[in-house]
């Protein structure tokens, strides 16, 4: 009877041991401390990039391609992991949405951090400082600076940073779903004023006779990154490796000249 107990009570133990044996070399095995996201994007063959294909120099369509800064730096993303890059344009106030939902697999598209997105996203480091500008009608005596935007009309584009900054001046926000239409209504005389990231507005002011920048920003400075799930650790540690390396050997700050250079011709 004892003798029974005893080989009862060492199978068990073989038993309990194996389970756990059997635990750690799965997790050894690389299933899991490697992300979901990271995962697919290994089985696929494929990492998705999410953006809105209407921010030059950033990002634009050229015939069914998307060029830019940002198309750039995506495809040196899926470079490094040595994966496919597929390429979804959207409207960008559902970049967040496609995310979370796994539509996509990371967000580049002038993207700025923002408190209430970091709540929802995680954002990689840094690697553009940018700034609201504020596009008027040539001749507008009126709007010379930002406090002059008070209770103004003022076109933006739909969930920008650029629509935050105008909700600090008015109430009165006429929201599209990019900047170049809502550029078209202020030459119109539809609005009085369009608040928009630098370098976009530089494009649209360059390419639009008629309508200039104020010299006076309308927001502090703020920063670009792109951003993935908040479980994809992993990849936002890929990313930020790209990223570093990107800034260092002065790739962005070319990309960013030759797309605002060749846009302009
Ligand atoms: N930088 C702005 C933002 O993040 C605008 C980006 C964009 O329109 N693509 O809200």
């Amino acid at each position: 009877m004892k003798i029974t107990k005893r080989i009862l009570a060492l199978v068990l133990i073989l038993a309990v041991s194996f389970v756990i044996y059997g635990c750690q070399s799965d997790g050894d095995a690389g299933g899991s401390d490697m992300s979901e996201t990271m995962k697919r994007i290994k089985d696929t063959g494929k990492i998705i990039w999410g953006t809105n294909a209407e921010f030059p120099p950033f990002e634009l369509r050229s015939g069914d391609k998307v060029i830019g800064v940002d198309a750039e730096i995506a495809a040196k993303v899926a470079e490094k992991l040595g994966v496919e890059l597929e390429v979804v344009d959207m409207e960008f106030k559902g970049l967040i949405n496609a995310l979370n939902s796994k539509q996509i697999d990371f967000i580049a598209a002038g993207f700025t951090i923002e408190p209430d997105r970091e709540e929802q996203v995680l954002f990689t480091d840094t690697y553009f400082r940018a700034v609201q500008t504020i596009i008027v009608q040539e001749g507008n005596t009126e709007i010379k600076g930002a406090a002059d935007l008070e209770g103004k009309t003022i076109g933006v584009q739909s969930g920008t940073t650029g629509d935050f900054t105008a909700e600090e001046y008015t109430e009165d926000i006429v929201r599209f779903n990019n900047a170049l239409e809502a550029s078209i209504d202020l030459k119109n005389g539809r609005l009085d004023a369009v608040i928009i990231d630098n370098l976009p507005a530089q494009m649209i002011v360059s390419e639009n006779p008629g309508l200039v920048l104020l010299d006076e920003k309308a927001a502090e400075d703020e920063e670009y990154a792109l951003a993935v799930r908040k479980e994809a650790v992993d990849l936002q540690k890929v990313i930020n490796e790209v990223i570093a390396e990107l800034k260092a050997d002065g790739s962005i700050e070319n990309w960013v000249e030759e797309y605002s250079l060749s846009l302009q011709d």
